[in-house]
């Protein structure tokens, strides 16, 4: 078998086809934007075998189908790419962006094939479109090398500097041939190489996409995972966690943090009378109001039922005990709209300070929980702290 560029072409248009199915029956399980976005990049493959099917079968052609056409769909391939991408990686979309690169990419190509005949030109003006359309996707994907959790966008950060350089290096080396070639067809290591690797990209280009989705999918379940569903703050475990990263900062900074258990009075009655949904709504509510109350730096995150912990480093007690009353008075003071009407809910708080030098933050929460309890003691809708 002669390894020529129409050989190669029939492997790649195989290969592209293959994958475009396996990634267009493989994504129907469900709908989201990263789902929608391989199967738009399944699309893509689809036309670039088209292209490659062309390229194989050129002599059924004359050369101006070939290029018009055939650029044609790698042109739009590339477009869906750009788009494809940002849909996975939840972006803005740039279509405008991406079509306007394929019709400006068409047009010289098509200009320099049929009004002014120049395969040198028409080769480095593709390749312009090309690193243009590269350099959209880098710019998506840009930031993903700072991160661990984002090493799946790094690696294709590399893929497409690579395919630069592989652009580059095609134009160099056809500029600086003694005999020019006129066109992709014809027989030289020059177009064989950039074929074969050519051949790769969407294979690359498919993995890629897939270590992308499984990235943001981990992602979405460690969030997931820390994340109370009904208020949105972070849960027991992440408070767990934060509390372990926030106690080693107060320790290196020798400073303690605040602690601060807050339980709506007599919340079961608002159940009671208006339902469960509505008491939902209220809960949601005296989230907002606690989170407007907090400093930057401040946590806080649901321990269970209508009971939230806010964690506030670097503060001491009279600080502390500033918050919780300011957190405290700005709930007494709001009304509660539930089913048409005002309801004046009210919270007890149990404060404590975590010293840096304890083990952990299990001693401060049962301080606070101790303090919350004589709250609630002593009438409610007040702030107790506890001697620690
Ligand atoms: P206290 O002043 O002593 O804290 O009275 P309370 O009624 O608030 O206390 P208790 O712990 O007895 O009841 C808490 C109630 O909170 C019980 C439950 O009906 C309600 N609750 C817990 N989680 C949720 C929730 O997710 N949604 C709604 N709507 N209610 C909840
Ligand atoms: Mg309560
Ligand atoms: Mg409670």
């Amino acid at each position: 078998m002669h390894l020529n560029v129409e050989t190669l072409s029939l492997i790649n248009g195989g290969q592209a086809l293959v994958l475009a199915l396996m990634l267009w029956f493989g994504t129907h399980g469900g709908s989201n934007h990263a789902l929608n976005g391989l199967r738009l990049r399944a699309g893509a493959l689809l036309l670039e075998a088209c292209g490659d099917f062309m390229l194989a079968f050129d002599f059924k052609f004359s050369q101006l189908t070939l290029l018009l056409v055939g650029n044609t769909f790698n042109l739009t391939a590339q477009a869906l790419t750009i788009v494809a991408l940002r849909m996975v990686l939840g972006r803005q979309r740039r279509w405008r962006e991406a079509v306007l690169l394929g019709i400006a990419g068409w047009l010289g190509v098509t200009y320099l094939s049929t009004v002014d005949p120049n395969y040198l030109l028409r080769v480095l003006w593709g390749s312009i479109i090309l690193v243009c359309n590269a350099s959209l996707n880098i710019a998506a994907l840009w930031g993903g090398c700072r991160k661990r959790e984002t090493r799946a966008q790094c690696v294709l950060i590399w893929a497409y500097m690579l395919a630069i350089a592989l652009l580059a290096w095609r134009n160099i080396s056809l500029w600086t041939l003694p005999t020019p070639l006129q066109g992709i067809g014809s027989p030289s290591p020059i177009n064989v190489i950039y074929v074969f690797l050519l051949g790769m990209q969407p294979l690359l280009a498919s993995v890629g996409f897939l270590l992308l989705y499984n990235e943001i999918l981990q992602r979405e379940l460690y969030n997931l995972a820390r994340i109370d569903p009904l208020t949105g703050v972070t849960n027991r475990l992440g408070l767990l966690e934060a509390s372990e990263t926030l106690l080693a900062r107060a320790r290196s900074k020798r400073e303690s943090i605040g602690v601060l258990l807050i339980d709506a009075d007599h919340f079961k009655s608002i159940n009671d009378r208006f339902g469960h949904d509505h008491g939902d709504q209220v809960l949601l509510e005296l989230v907002a109001n606690i989170r407007r109350m907090l400093r930057t730096g401040d946590l806080v995150g649901r321990v269970g039922g209508e009971e939230f912990l806010v964690l506030s480093p670097s503060v001491q007690e009279a600080d502390l005990l500033a918050l919780a009353e300011r957190i405290r008075a700005a709930i007494e003071g709001s009304s509660f709209p539930v089913a048409g009407e005002t309801y004046a809910l009210t919270v007890s708080i149990g404060a404590a300070i975590a010293d840096a030098s304890e083990p952990d933050m299990m001693a401060a929460r049962r301080r606070a929980d101790t303090a919350l309890y004589e709250a609630k003691r002593a009438g409610r809708n007040c702030v107790m702290i506890s001697a620690s």
